[in-house]
């Protein structure tokens, strides 16, 4: 006997948090549906609702709890995953008649919670799923998450506490959801997790096996197999390890996109010491150096940290010194903010809070000339593009390889009629303002 779509459990579903938490909500938006259940975009219309949530910064926290009280009271029924479940209390306490809270990357508990107070329903619809999953970014691109935890101890950061040790995903395993995703139109890959480049390291860079062929569980390998599936591929949080170089030269043979994205968040060595940063003794002007001698057309975007505890007027002015010397594309500052539970609160000479968003408006005034030349540099040139929305007002409005969903710039095509999202048009750069690029298309 089949259930009839009106008496089908429905679920609302809440999404806050980063990249590699929307994954998570992926992952259990495709459990759920697999089930089953239907998910519903209004709190009137759903049985139950999840919060997945973000507990990195106190304004994500905060964001977080709102959510979550929204979600009571205008559905009653909730129950609360992502990384500020780790710290159930504090949820509980705000909240103490929330179903469950679990923790992030945990679908099964989820599941379980959602079993107990929404029991599943007979009929699955298993073929109503399509074989890529339920995701919440546009058809066109897809984030694929390829690890798990990081196994760095950064002082500004709880991420290892909250998701644990590294635990890279098995190679055949990344690959087939890869492959399923371009099978079903995606035309962007963004590679995702805590520290991409120590993908394997977890697992010995073990062989496993994609497609009949061995192949290795490490980043260089994966990124050479993901680059055969004809998509554009882009990598996001790099560090300045030597082994990158191999990475960038795959992005010069034009087989991954030739964008890097390297959280750096210091210059001053004695400031990275402090933040005990992965790769902090690697000279990372030279590996930048080297990645543009390899790979001339590599955009490099970057994340830098002012007025972290101990940072002196030296130590910025070598972060501003470097800053010029790199002359990365794309560059986002953030003054020193105190997460709960991260070491760098037991550290010294804490910078006043004035000073620290002193120093990052400094800073980012600074690079904003330099991307704004970067940006013109591109002028006259001819490039794909990959549209994303189609606007009757502004025309089309895309990326070129440079530039990643939602951080940063645009392609604006003011004729751009007729195109529609996920389509790759060909296109010269006319203009640029500090932010987005403009372009006309060309007959190709
Ligand atoms: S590398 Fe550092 S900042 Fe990134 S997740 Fe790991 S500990 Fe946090």
């Amino acid at each position: 006997m089949s259930t009839s779509s009106a008496t089908l459990p429905r679920i609302g579903f809440v999404s806050l948090g980063c990249p590699k938490a929307t994954v998570d909500s992926e992952h259990i938006l495709t459990r759920l549906a697999t089930e089953g259940y239907e998910i519903s975009s209004t709190y009137d219309d759903a049985d139950l609702v999840i919060v997945n949530t973000c507990g990195f910064i106190d304004a994500a926290i905060e964001e977080s709890l709102d959510a979550i009280g929204e979600a009571l009271a205008e559905n009653g029924q909730v129950i609360v995953t992502g990384c500020l479940g780790v710290r159930a209390e504090l949820v509980r306490e705000a909240y103490p008649q929330v179903l469950a809270v679990t923790g992030p990357h945990a679908d099964g508990e989820v599941l379980d919670a959602v079993h107990r107070h929404l029991p599943r329903p007979h009929d699955p619809f298993v073929d109503l799923v399509p074989p890529q999953g339920m995701r919440l970014t546009p058809s066109h691109y897809a984030y694929l998450k390829i690890s798990e935890g990081c196994n760095h101890s950064c002082a500004f950061c709880i991420i290892p506490a909250l998701r644990g040790p590294l635990v890279s995903r098995p190679i055949h395993e990344v690959m087939r959801e890869a492959e399923t995703l371009a099978e079903a139109g995606v035309r962007e890959i963004l590679v995702v997790s805590q520290d991409t480049s120590a993908y394997g390291v977890d697992l010995g860079y073990r062989t496993g096996f994609w497609d009949g062929r061995p192949l290795k569980t490490r980043l260089l390998e994966l990124a050479r197999a993901l680059g055969e599936l004809g998509v554009w591929i882009r990598l996001h949080y790099l560090y300045p390890y030597p082994s990158v170089d191999g990475i960038v030269e795959l992005m010069a043979e034009g087989r991954i996109l030739p964008y890097l994205d390297a959280p750096l968040q210091h210059a001053s060595p004695r400031i990275l010491q402090a933040m005990q940063r992965p790769a902090n003794t690697e000279n990372a002007l030279e590996r930048i150096h080297r990645w543009r001698a390899i790979c001339p057309d590599i955009t490099i975007r970057s994340t830098f940290i002012t007025g972290f505890p101990g940072e002196t007027e030296e130590d910025f002015e070598q972060l501003a010194h470097f800053l010029e010397e790199a002359r990365l594309d794309r560059v986002g500052v953030f003054a020193y903010s105190p997460v709960e539970g991260a070491a760098a609160n037991a550290l010294p000479d804490a910078v006043p809070d004035a000073l620290r968003e002193d120093r990052r408006d400094r800073l980012m005034a600074l690079q904003e000339d330099i991307s704004t030349q970067c940006l013109e540099a591109r002028i006259g040139r001819e490039m794909t593009v990959l549209v994303d929305e189609v606007d009757d007002e502004e025309g089309a409005l895309a990326r070129s390889p440079g530039d990643a969903p939602e951080i940063d710039g645009l392609v604006i095509i003011p004729d751009g009629e007729g195109l529609t999202p996920g389509d790759f048009v060909q296109v010269r750069i006319t203009d640029c303002d500090v932010h987005d690029l403009y372009a006309e298309r060309v007959d190709v």
